[in-house]
């Protein structure tokens, strides 16, 4: 056959789904040659069009349209499943998208013959909560976290994605799955519902048209603690490697970047990026969040975008405040990439570079003026 696998990347158009468009084509990716179907809800983005990917657009949490439009990908080997579903509650969160997961699997894995293994993308909230609990947490689980600590005792849909995983592979016989916990990811994507670098980007672009130094929004933890985050093609990287590598057979992995950052280092890199004046931050002063300052921007954004001649989007969908107020101040939950490694996957990213790579590929992209 002309393809040695067939990928099924479920949210295509998303931080991840990205950075597995770009990379599975290449002509020195495992596996390959990949043959790649893409699933988004929304029709194809300009900026993704470029892709190799047979885009089939399709909204998993109908489980009818699901069935209809994923049966037929009958070739399918490998799924990459890195979509969400946001919703006010986290019992919500569970029941969403557990349902989203189980209407893309019993859509997959009767019809396509040839699968062999199911990745599944969930996050470094397995250890620390959900973003609605995450002050709730009786026990919290020390750091460095170990992927088989124990689940904590309250409700996750990442708990949920994993059994409903676990439960559908035993459908099939030999079918292997893999599970991956990213913390805060940098990469590309304007429909991402979390790019923190966008949502960076997006602030320091209107500080730059306002004539305003780049404060930062965030308190003394968010400035000055180690934190870590997890580059987009280093997650779609180890998503590919546990999919072909035969050595790994259902097994959770940690994905971070490797090595350490302090947002303060990173704010400079921003400010230099914008060509804006950045401001240290001071502790006992003014507490600034992003969600206040940039509630009224949507016209102001809507006139750079004009102004540049950027692809149109709208100040909501990739200004995510309540991201950046969070991830700006607080503090350290950091992970172990010993099981990884000692797999056999030894990717690694250096974090400033990561951050820097980011904003200049969606500048590139024109989703932020050059
Ligand atoms: P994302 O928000 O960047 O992208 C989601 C993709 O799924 C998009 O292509 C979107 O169009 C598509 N999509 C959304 N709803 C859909 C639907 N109903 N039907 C079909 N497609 C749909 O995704 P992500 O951030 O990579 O999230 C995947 C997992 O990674 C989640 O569990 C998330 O919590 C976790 N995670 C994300 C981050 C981050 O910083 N973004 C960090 C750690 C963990």
């Amino acid at each position: 056959p002309k393809y040695q696998s067939v990928a099924l990347i479920v949210g295509v158009t998303g931080i991840v789904g990205n950075s597995l468009a770009e990379i599975l084509p290449l002509s020195n990716t495992p596996g390959g040659p990949w043959k790649i179907y893409g699933v988004a809800r929304r029709p194809r983005p300009s900026w993704s069009a470029d892709h190799p990917v047979t885009y089939v657009q399709c909204d998993v949490t109908d489980q009818q349209q699901t069935r209809d439009r994923l049966s037929k990908l009958t070739d399918v080997t490998h799924v990459f499943y890195v979509t969400w579903s946001s919703r006010p509650t986290e019992v919500e969160n569970c029941a969403v998208n557990g349902a989203m997961l189980r209407n893309v699997l019993e859509a997959v894995i009767p019809h396509a013959p040839n699968l062999q293994h199911i990745c599944l993308q969930t996050g470094r909230k397995h250890y620390l909560g959900s973003f609605q609990l995450l002050d709730k947490v009786r026990k919290p689980h020390e750091t460095p976290y170990e992927e088989d600590l124990p689940r904590l005792d309250m409700p996750n849909f990442y708990y949920v994605q994993e059994d409903i995983l676990m439960e559908e592979v035993k459908k099939k016989e030999g079918l292997t799955w893999s599970v991956h916990r990213p913390a805060v990811i940098f990469g590309f994507s304007p429909y991402s519902l979390m790019n923190i670098v966008g949502c960076l980007c997006a602030y320091a672009a209107i500080c730059k048209h306002e004539g305003w130094k780049l404060r930062f929004p965030g308190n003394q933890l968010g400035w000055e603690s180690l934190w870590d985050a997890s580059d987009a093609d280093l997650i779609a990287e180890q998503e590919i490697w546990a999919a072909v590598d035969p050595n790994v057979k259902n097994e959770a992995f940690n994905c971070s970047n490797g090595d350490l950052l302090k947002w303060k280092h990173l704010w400079k890199v921003l400010a230099e990026k914008f060509e804006v004046e950045y401001e240290e931050f001071v502790d006992g002063g003014e507490r600034l969040t992003l969600g206040e300052m940039m509630k009224d921007k949507g016209e102001v954004w809507d006139q750079i975008v004009k102004e540049s001649g950027l692809v149109p989007t709208k100040l909501e969908e990739i200004g995510c405040w309540w991201l950046g107020d969070l991830s700006l101040s607080y503090g350290s939950a950091l992970d172990s990439m010993n099981k990884t490694k000692e797999f056999g996957f030894l990717g690694f990213k250096n974090s400033k570079k990561s951050f820097a790579h980011w904003i200049d590929k969606m500048k590139a992209n024109k989703i932020f003026p050059a």
